[in-house]
């Protein structure tokens, strides 16, 4: 049975062949208001029998969830086939939250700083069971949650049409009522898909995951690199960045591996003339095997940075709720 989630007000009215006035009623009964489709308002008893017969309204389980000293909230989610993913929402200046989400459970990608990629790849999500966390956690939260970012377990170029799917559940304005350009994917480097997602021209924006400018250094932390290596990838985010704007990219800093002069300069040359937003965040890896530089080590990281990439922003990004498993690369479905 299909879930009420799995598609925009667009989607559910070809699927229920219903005018799209209505799909949007039952869309935001279920989605935008969080209670059931029979509570959609000015729909016909007949639409409202057809789309509860058609349509599933199942809800995800919190399994469990709890609060880091800094305000991130994690939250662990149990499926029906038994799996766990999390969620972590993102406190933002009091007023409000964004929330990072799964796609799928595990990750197939295995990169050598993250929990999840030691996981292995369980299965993809379905797209309701994407915009199940986010109605979760809205039901358990005070503030509006305004903004949505694909980085939790699982690699979302992996899960591509689900992914896209659900994101356009969450902007919808029946559905979670996110804007689009607060919804952000966040890809490991799978090129044939960044590509796919150029040409297809969503409105989402599009983050990569690149730590380290170095091939061999690349290849060593992300196996992603030795099927999709540096050069392509590189060309990839050119050509978003010429239809899209400013691509943002993401650096995991590991001490004594990738926070180097050496890696600042390989940084400026693969870059060069390309618009990127670069965000350097701290490890967070609980095996032992990588640490966060020091302050003094980030420093002359900036520094280096600002040197060989003159002119591009570079944005730290703090990655917080670690003391509970739910920083960057901690979410391994875990309870402790
Ligand atoms: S960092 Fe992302 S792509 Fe890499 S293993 Fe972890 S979840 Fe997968």
């Amino acid at each position: 049975m299909e879930h009420v989630a799995n598609q925009d007000a667009r989607g559910l009215a070809r699927l229920l062949g219903v005018e799209l006035a209505d799909a949007r009623r039952l869309l935001g009964a279920a989605v935008a208001r969080g209670k059931t489709l029979r509570d959609a308002r000015n729909v016909r008893r007949e639409i409202l029998d057809r789309a509860a017969a058609t349509l599933s309204e199942e809800r995800l389980r919190v399994a469990h969830r709890e609060d880091a000293a800094d305000g991130f909230r994690r939250y662990l989610f149990e499926l029906k086939d038994g799996a766990h993913v999390e969620s972590v929402r993102i406190p933002l200046f009091d007023t409000h939250h964004t929330l990072c989400l799964s796609s799928q459970v595990g990750c197939a990608l295995a990169c050598s700083f993250c929990a999840t990629g030691r996981l292995g790849l369980t299965r993809n999500l379905e797209p309701w069971e994407m915009v199940g966390q986010w109605m979760e956690v809205r039901r358990d939260s005070q503030l509006p949650i305004t903004g949505a970012v694909f980085m939790g377990q699982g690699e979302p170029f992996h899960n591509y049409e689900a992914v896209i799917a659900a994101a356009y559940v969450l902007c919808d304005p029946a559905g979670g009522r996110v804007d689009g350009q607060r919804i952000s994917i966040s890809t490991a480097g799978v090129v044939p898909m960044i590509r796919r997602y150029t040409a297809e021209g969503h409105k989402f924006r599009l983050c990569v995951s690149l730590n380290s400018a170095i091939p061999e250094k690349r290849a060593a932390l992300m196996p992603v690199e030795r099927g999709q290596p540096l050069d392509e990838l590189v060309d990839a985010v050119r050509e978003h960045a010429a239809a899209r704007g400013r691509v943002t990219l993401e650096y995991v800093m590991m001490a004594g591996v990738n926070v180097g002069e050496e890696d600042a300069l390989a940084l400026g040359r693969l870059l060069s003339g390309i618009p990127v937003r670069l965000n350097p965040i701290a490890v967070n890896d609980d095996s032992g095997r990588y640490r966060p530089p020091t302050e003094a080590e980030w420093n002359a990281f900036r520094d280096a940075l600002a040197r060989h990439l003159p002119g591009q922003p570079i944005v730290r990004r703090y990655s917080g709720g670690g003391d509970r498993n739910a920083a960057c690369g901690m979410l391994a479905g875990t309870v402790r």
